[in-house]
């Protein structure tokens, strides 16, 4: 029999290698035709007597990356249709449909042969629920073996029978921890934590997990024994009575209970351990029925998986322009963001001349492009030669004429216009007449740079954030004029780089900024009216977020806050800027309280090991409120809702033109609350109606700045949603 996913040979042993090797696909998914022929590849093993066991590996570097979500989306939108219909049957349906993972891998664990996966490199989610249902598993000891159930992270949990297989075979700690967080395990780990039975060199792999079979390894699962007991006792043990109650408590701590999946894992594991195994795994499959359903579970699947996915492989590029190769890219500007700029371009392989105003200047990036390496091969991410390799392609001259040759620049000098000037006028002298040009500026509109420019179409923005080597996310700034080919090679060049894009149009702060800057802005508010600074950082993290709003501000500056008030002022008008605000940021500023640079800002920065605590005089410079009579609920809100009114304006004024971006750009650049899926899904998970009603609540007790826009008033008289009005999936958008 031919199967189009996976091949089988039996050898003279009669042990039958299943290699999984999609044909088209860089990694193996789980999709519905993957999971008939497993389920096929099941009944032909054990109906043929020459097969004694079954080994299934990958064809590819990596085993698998779990279940195809895009099988899950589809899943939602069968369910809105059934629901429509029917919304008993609807729910029913769903429980059938998701019962079938766990019930195919459950047949293979039951069905008499042994079977062992050899995971040969990263193993995930459904694709790691199916190598525990096998009785043996053996892993690579190479470096690119990574072992998790990162379900949790898009909402959902690991419902194919792993809150179930892990805590009988790990201790429930560390089963708990593994799942609630999503976090990758090495084999090592995964060993230790006896989730696996063997870890060997990646050469003898396929050996190892035949020898397994060879050595009479039961096709029975442990619990499927008689006696079995759940390591360290199960849940009626003193352990267990240390562990459960703290439990709930610990989850609440890192989530603020924010994530349903998360909570629900628990309940999973401390339910399912006092129940036979069949009866446990139907109760994960009424949890999972039941997250599925979840608005949260709906929107991070869309934002944190498919839209980021769909992103990255350049939903915006326009078409028929030639992929763009780059045979050197130069950067100039060698300072802060210049340098890891320059690293991450060289960690992509590609040839980076790095430009500042002098050779001193220009080696100091190489210096900081040398210490993030360093860096990268201590944490073993790189190996020592990859380092060296990356360090070679970098060069550093304060010479021009080295970008006579570039494909595209990157200015990252001073945010000072007239600097930015003369730069273009230098490098556009050498440049090549084909190649682009991108200002990674943060604050100056596009459109006006782009005016010392002699070829504005090939005039960019390519707006980066710090710490540039960690943030996955990269705003592209359209000008009035740039061109098609502008965009698709700065959208090649983040491919390139393996960060996920959002492309907005040109706006003072672009999208990102302008909504961190309305969450800081309202923080100073609340500062104002005498809200307890440690209430304001604490519902913020209660709401999601994962850095305070005093605390980001502290990381940016507070000086940069100053600066961009004075710009604002000066370009707009005295009235753009909160005079409150103005005063509050120039005490501080006055008081040399920079943020977290000059050890002083809305926290104090004691040395290590002590940690930053809030400044006590912030206390003083506002009469302060009881916190018994502040609503924290409010507050959460308001922080929320600020953000995205801010999102949704930029959506009325073009400057983001697909949710998608709105949502993406939201978690990636600054972490707004991911169990939304982003500051659009945020306001269509609740519906505009609602958004609206609780916008005019805001607006008239903490002022205009909640007013809803004419766009989510039209949106709320015609009960439209974001994703339905700007609908990125062809239909044309109707604003
Ligand atoms: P920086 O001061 O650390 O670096 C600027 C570098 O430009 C310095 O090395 C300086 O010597 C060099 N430079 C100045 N004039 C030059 C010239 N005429 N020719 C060549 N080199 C010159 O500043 P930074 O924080 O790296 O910011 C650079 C740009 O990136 C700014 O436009 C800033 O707005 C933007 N940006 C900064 C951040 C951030 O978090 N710091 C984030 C996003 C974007």
């Amino acid at each position: 029999m031919t199967y189009k996913n996976f091949t089988i040979e039996t050898d003279v042993d009669g042990i039958a290698l299943v290699t999984w090797d999609m044909p088209g696909k860089s990694m193996n998914v789980l999709t519905v035709e993957v999971m008939d022929e497993l389920d096929t590849i099941i009944d032909q093993t054990v109906a043929d007597s020459v097969v004694k066991g079954v080994v299934i590996t990958s064809g590819k570097s990596s085993f698998s990356g779990g279940a195809d979500l895009s099988m899950i989306k589809s899943m939602f939108t069968l369910q809105q249709e059934e629901k429509a219909k029917d919304p008993a049957q609807a729910v029913e349906k769903l429980f059938a449909l998701t019962g079938q993972m766990s019930g195919l891998f459950r047949k293979l664990e039951t069905c008499g042969k042994p079977w062992v996966s050899a995971i040969n490199g990263t193993c995930m989610g459904g694709a790691f629920e199916l190598s525990l249902s096998c009785h043996g598993r053996v892993a690579s000891n190479a470096k690119s073996v990574k072992i998790a159930l990162p379900e949790v992270k898009v909402g959902i949990f690991p419902g194919a029978g792993g809150t179930q297989r892990v805590p009988r075979l790990a201790n429930t700690q560390d089963a708990l921890q593994m799942m609630t967080t999503g976090s990758s395990l090495s084999a090592a780990r995964a060993k230790a934590m006896n989730l696996l039975h063997q870890v060997v060199a990646p050469e003898d792999l396929i050996s190892a997990a035949k020898q397994m079979i060879k050595d009479g390894l039961k096709p029975v699962a442990p619990w499927d024994e008689k006696g079995f007991k759940v390591p360290g006792g199960g849940i009626w043990t003193p352990a267990s009575a240390q562990l459960w109650p703290a439990a709930p408590a610990i989850l609440r701590r890192e989530t603020a209970g924010n994530y349903p999946a998360a909570l629900a894992i628990l309940k999973c594991v401390y339910e399912g351990l006092q129940l036979p195994f069949d009866t446990a795994l139907k109760v994960e499959q009424r949890y999972f029925t039941h997250i599925l359903q979840t608005t949260e579970a709906f929107s991070m699947i869309r934002s944190l998986f498919i839209s980021m996915q769909e992103l990255g492989k350049g939903a915006r590029r326009p078409a028929g322009v030639p992929k763009a190769e780059f045979r050197k890219i130069g950067i100039v500007g060698a300072g802060f963001m210049g340098a890891s700029i320059g690293y991450v371009t060289a960690a992509a392989g590609i040839p980076v001349v790095l430009i500042d105003r002098d050779q001193e200047a220009a080696d100091r990036g190489k210096t900081v492009c040398e210490s993030l390496v360093s860096g990268s091969v201590a944490k073993g991410r790189i190996s020592k030669e990859e380092g060296e390799k990356l360090l070679s392609l970098i060069t550093p001259t304060p010479d021009y004429a080295a970008l006579a040759d570039a494909d595209l620049v990157i200015e990252a000098v001073f945010e000072d216009r007239d600097v930015k000037k003369a730069v273009t006028e230098k490098v556009e002298a050498v440049l090549p007449e084909g190649a682009i040009y991108a200002s990674n500026t943060s604050t100056l509109p596009i459109t006006g740079l782009a005016k010392n420019s002699s070829r504005p179409a090939q005039f960019i923005g390519i707006h980066f954030f710090s710490p540039v080597e960690k943030m996955m996310l990269t705003e592209v700034i359209l000008g009035k004029d740039t061109g098609d080919k502008a965009l698709a090679v700065a959208l090649d060049y983040v491919a390139a780089i393996r960060k996920t894009p959002i492309v907005v149009n040109d706006t003072r702060g672009f999208y990102v900024n302008r909504c961190v800057f309305r969450y800081i802005g309202e923080a100073y508010d609340m500062l104002i009216e005498g809200v307890p600074a440690a209430m304001i950082e604490n519902a913020a993290k209660m709401a999601g977020m994962p850095v305070g709003p005093l605390s980001l501000n502290d990381e940016v500056a507070v000086d940069l806050s100053y600066k961009i008030f004075n710009a604002a002022i000066a370009d707009l008008g005295p009235q753009s800027v909160d005079p409150r605000h103005m005063e509050l940021v120039t005490k501080l500023v006055e008081d040399g309280r920079l943020g977290r640079k000059s050890a002083k800002g809305f926290y104090d920065y004691p040395p290590k090991p002590a940690k930053k605590r809030l400044w006590p005089g912030l206390k003083d410079l506002y009469p302060q409120q009881r916190p018994e009579d502040v609503d924290v609920k409010v507050l959460k809100e308001r922080l929320l809702v600020t953000i995205a009114l801010e999102a949704a304006r930029t959506v009325e004024e073009g400057i983001v033109t697909d949710p998608r971006e709105a949502d993406v750009g939201s978690i990636l650049g600054f972490g707004f609350a991911p169990y939304t899926g982003g500051t659009l899904s945020y306001i269509d998970g609740m519906g505009v109606k609602t958004f609206v009603a609780l916008c005019e609540t805001l607006a008239q007790r903490y002022g205009d700045h909640y007013r809803p826009t004419p766009l989510l008033l039209d949106m709320a008289a015609k009960d439209e949603s974001f994703y339905g009005r700007f609908d990125p999936f062809g239909k044309k958008a109707a604003a």
